[in-house]
């Protein structure tokens, strides 16, 4: 008879009592050398104790099968037996073999390290592994996409050897382009063991770990719902949305109601950003990684990949934008629809004319839109040059920044950056190849009669996020 069993992480009290007497009773004990180190206290003196080495893995089963015709043979596994295991192996060389043979569960890595952590696996979750000694790394690496677009939480076995280092970058990386860069992170090495060290971080933050990541280490990435309680790391199932904690009762009050709005607000933000990541990912086009986000947070607010084929990112303005918004740069809107629409923490510093007296006036005097006087309004108050223009509606707008750029020569008055998204049939599309077509000013521009203001307020508050982080 053989029985495969799983040992557990290694503490003895962790090890099950099937486990424990499978082991007492055994004629034969079979494993590699840090299990049978593990459970040598429960070794009887009767045993024959026979240690196999990584990579001899079928040799050892086979002989297991051979010498459990007429001997009770165990194999031991670390954690589970079934779970990259030696338990697969076994039935299969024992199949038609007529040796018998069971499997003895154990506690898997994921069970003793979400344990440590907290309780971050409370929720769906996956397992993977990283080692590609038996499986194609690009088959890994498709599963590691697929799973980082899905917003549960990731019990990451075999992260890193000696040998295998890239792996984990690459997973790392992955994650980095699906998952916000804030999910918490929990590692845990030798769980239950000499040694054991926990740790709880965050996606952006993990490359600061590897140097103690290693053969003995299993990381949980958690997801949208994983959070860091008072250093424990828990995945939240839900009970917050439907229960009132104070009473325990399953409460209808407002609050908790708020509460799960926003819990399921959290999770649709996440899913969302996950799939239009996704979308800017495949596309074809040669943008660097902060266009790539600001061009995200445009196909975002339209619910539409299309926006990608029109998007002009000319001059490196997403730098620029950066680079005005950690200066404290003014931003001058053409509308008031796209002043309110910008990012709170920015908005003191945005300036809209198009309601003022004096572009009413200048209106009148000079024979020219609302919006387009309080363009040149701004300029009169120095407020265009090196500053940052976002025109979400209006193309009389464009027309009249172009004007001021070339007015003097040289000498025009140049904003540091424009974003020009106007919307319309009229005049829209071809005031926005006016400004692409204008000398060397960084712009954002969305062409031909699409845009408008959410497109204008999702492309520079994508860059004030950026700035900001
Ligand atoms: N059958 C085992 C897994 C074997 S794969 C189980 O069910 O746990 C080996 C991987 O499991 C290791 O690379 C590590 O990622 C994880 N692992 C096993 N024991 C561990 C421990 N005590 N602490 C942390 N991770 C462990």
């Amino acid at each position: 008879m053989i029985s495969v069993v799983g040992i557990g992480p290694g503490s003895l009290d962790l090890l099950t009592e099937r486990a424990r007497a499978r082991i007492s009773s055994a004629d034969i004990i079979m494993g590699n050398v840090r299990y049978i180190e593990l459970i040598k206290d429960v070794i009887p003196a009767s045993a024959e104790v026979v240690i196999g080495r990584m990579g001899t893995e079928v040799e050892r089963a086979k002989k297991a099968v051979e010498l459990g015709q007429y001997k009770d043979v165990v194999l031991v596994s670390g954690g589970d037996a079934g779970i990259y295991g030696m338990a697969g192996l076994a039935i299969e060389v024992a199949a038609d073999s007529g040796t018998k043979l069971e499997i003895v569960p154990g506690i898997t890595a994921a069970s003793s390290s979400a344990a440590l952590l907290g309780a971050p696996i409370s929720n769906d979750f996956a397992v993977v592994s990283l080692s590609d000694l038996l499986v194609p790394w690009s088959e890994i690496e498709r599963k590691l996409e697929g799973l980082a677009k899905m917003d549960i939480a990731v019990v990451v076995y075999n992260p890193k050897s000696k040998n295998r280092t890239v792996q984990l970058e690459n997973t790392h990386g992955i994650f980095m382009q699906f998952r916000d860069r804030k999910t918490i992170v929990g590692i845990v090495r030798n769980a239950e063991r000499e040694g054991c060290e926990i740790e709880i971080t965050t996606l952006e933050d993990l490359p600061a770990f590897y140097h103690r990541i290693d053969m003995s280490t299993t990381i949980i990435i958690g997801c949208s719902g994983t959070k860091n309680l008072g250093a424990r790391m828990v995945t939240r199932r839900g009970y917050e949305t439907k229960y009132d904690y104070e009473t325990g009762k399953n409460g209808n009050a407002d609050d908790i109601a708020a509460g799960g709005y926003v819990e399921a607000g959290n999770r649709v933000w996440e899913l969302s950003k996950a799939i239009v990541r996704d979308i800017v990912s495949k596309y074809p086009g040669s943008l660097s990684d902060t266009e790539k986000r600001v061009a995200g947070r445009v196909v975002f607010a339209n619910a539409d990949p299309s926006f990608l084929d029109l998007l002009v990112f000319k001059h490196h303005p997403v730098e620029k934008g950066i680079q005005c918004i950690k200066e404290g740069k003014t931003i001058v809107t053409d509308i008031e629809m796209v002043k309110a629409g910008i990012s709170k923490k920015y908005r003191k510093k945005v300036d809209c004319f198009v309601n003022a007296p004096k572009s009413m006036e200048i209106a009148k005097r000079e024979g020219l839109t609302r919006t387009a006087a309080g363009i040149r309004l701004a300029k009169e108050k120095g407020l265009i040059q090196g500053n940052v223009v976002v025109i979400g509606n209006a193309p009389s707008a464009c027309q009249e920044i172009c004007a001021l750029a070339v007015e003097e020569g040289d000498a025009g008055v140049k904003p540091a950056l424009i974003v020009a998204t106007p919307v319309g049939f009229v005049n829209a599309a071809e005031m926005k190849e006016k400004i692409l077509s204008m000398g060397n000013i960084p712009c954002i521009v969305i062409r031909g009669p699409r845009g408008g203001t959410p497109s204008a307020v999702a492309i520079i508050n994508a860059i004030i996020e950026i700035a900001c982080q």
